[in-house]
């Protein structure tokens, strides 16, 4: 596959530079399907290596190495999505109905204090509903706009090269060469809305 190279900032050259994303790829399909995948770049990337970091590392270390330093910036923790406090409140709302359903069959002596109970909750979410209904929206507002940052970014991380004789990344902003290390501190700090 013919590809379009950059030219490195640093040294001047293309010969050792490659995508990005390309090398993500690639080591993710070694890391997956081991001695099977063909992955000519990693090939080239892992020749490339300083003969002594090449002794200390096993095949399948380098690889996991190669997937955590390129890999695009992600959500982290963000997986669960708040729920809306009045379908919680519903639920529980009904929870308390069959509760209580069963309550006035079986212990009919605390039914009227449990429904008293159950009121006074009831009464208590209303009251501070505006408060709690306030909080949701602002937690979702955060969730979504961290979600917009991470896309960014990752469409900002599809843009950038590698270059392995200096260990930078560059191609996004020009003039920017970015140690690998701090690869998705860059993307993620410059794909913020301004
Ligand atoms: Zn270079």
């Amino acid at each position: 596959m013919a590809e379009i190279k950059s030219v490195c900032p640093t040294c001047g050259e293309d010969t050792h530079v490659y995508k990005v994303s390309q090398i993500y790829l690639e080591a993710l399909m070694r890391v997956k399907n081991k001695e099977n995948a063909e992955t000519p770049l990693m090939d080239t990337l892992k020749s490339e290596l300083p003969p002594e970091r090449a002794a200390k590392m096993k095949d399948a270390d380098y690889y996991h190495y190669v997937v955590e330093s390129f890999a695009p910036p992600q959500g982290g923790a963000q997986v669960i999505r708040s729920i809306d406090p009045d379908w919680v409140a519903v639920a529980l709302g009904l929870l308390s109905v069959y509760i209580l359903y069963q309550i006035y069959f079986a212990q009919h002596g605390i039914f009227w204090g449990m429904l008293a109970f159950a009121g006074v909750v009831l009464g208590a979410y209303l009251f501070f509903r505006k408060q709690i209904k306030l909080k949701f929206e602002t937690e979702k507002r955060r969730e979504s706009g961290d979600k917009d940052l991470i896309e960014r970014a990752v469409g900002n991380w599809m843009k950038l090269y590698y270059c392995s004789t200096d260990n930078i990344v560059f191609g996004w902003k020009k003039g920017d060469r970015i140690p690998l290390a701090e690869m998705n501190q860059y993307l993620l700090q410059n794909s913020m809305k301004k």
